[in-house]
């Protein structure tokens, strides 16, 4: 498959510290804590010497901005594990330099942000997360592993560590909200009427000729409509859902 980075990065710095084309397809998240309330430029930094021998995929500043050090389609050096970084995107999170090593509020959302993004691009339907390190490949179980499984280390800290089922449930919420569009939805009143926006004060602006399928790319509350109003596809406006038939997601 095509690997992809997330567009959620601001700041690019390519690590040398890295294996050119991973050999496993991506269905793991690793996160980490940096220990220390870093940006990503100095993130940047710390991964450029390649005395290092280390790198993440991508970095999470204290400010909540994102770095990426490594591109996706590559394994970073982050988990002290070939396999799990040949199959998982590392994460570093910025954080304190003490137990338990907790991350900033916006650290923690762009953390959340990127998870989710991560999970869209490469086809991860649900983050599942157990605690259980006896689970590591098996991913249909658990695709969160931690650092300290691999190495003796405290990482990612507890505060992560046992953020980790709640980070899942918050991501796993939004991707389920996200799944439901686009869908498609048989409409059985042939004189539905297209609006220009979602509710009865906005012009029609013409008419759902004959009984059929279309598809729904966007939901929006509004008046005259129990059900809120669907976008359709072909740009041609809005429609009430009261009268429509959900078929399946798409
Ligand atoms: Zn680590």
């Amino acid at each position: 498959m095509a690997y992809t980075n997330s567009p959620l990065v601001s700041y690019t710095k390519i690590s040398p510290n890295r294996t050119k084309n991973r050999n496993h397809a991506i269905d793991t998240i690793t996160i980490h804590c940096v220990v220390g309330q870093c940006s990503v430029e100095s993130l940047g930094n710390v991964f450029a010497p390649v005395s290092r021998q280390a790198s993440s995929n991508y970095g999470i500043g204290y400010d909540g901005r994102i770095g990426m050090y490594c591109e996706e389609k590559d394994r970073s050096w982050c988990s002290s594990n070939s396999a799990n970084d040949h199959r998982a995107v590392t994460i570093e999170v910025a954080s304190d330099t003490e137990p338990p090593y907790a991350v900033t509020d916006k650290a923690y959302r762009a953390l959340i942000d990127l998870c989710v993004d991560i999970c869209k691009r490469n086809g991860i339907k649900k983050l599942l997360w157990k605690a259980d390190k006896s689970l590591i490949g098996q991913v249909s179980k658990q695709n969160m592993t931690v650092h300290r499984w691999f190495a003796n280390k405290a990482c990612p800290g507890d505060y992560l560590y046992e953020r980790h089922g709640a980070i899942a449930e918050e991501v796993n919420r939004r991707l389920a909200e996200e799944k439901t569009l686009p869908y498609l939805v048989r409409i059985s009143d042939p004189d539905m009427k297209i609006r220009r926006g979602p509710g009865i004060s906005f012009a029609e602006i013409g008419q759902c000729t004959g009984i059929g399928v279309f598809t729904i790319v966007e939901e929006k509350s509004g008046s005259g409509s129990k059900s809120g109003w669907g976008k359709l596809k072909s740009g041609l406006g809005w429609i009430s859902l009261d009268c429509c038939t959900k078929i399946n997601d798409k």
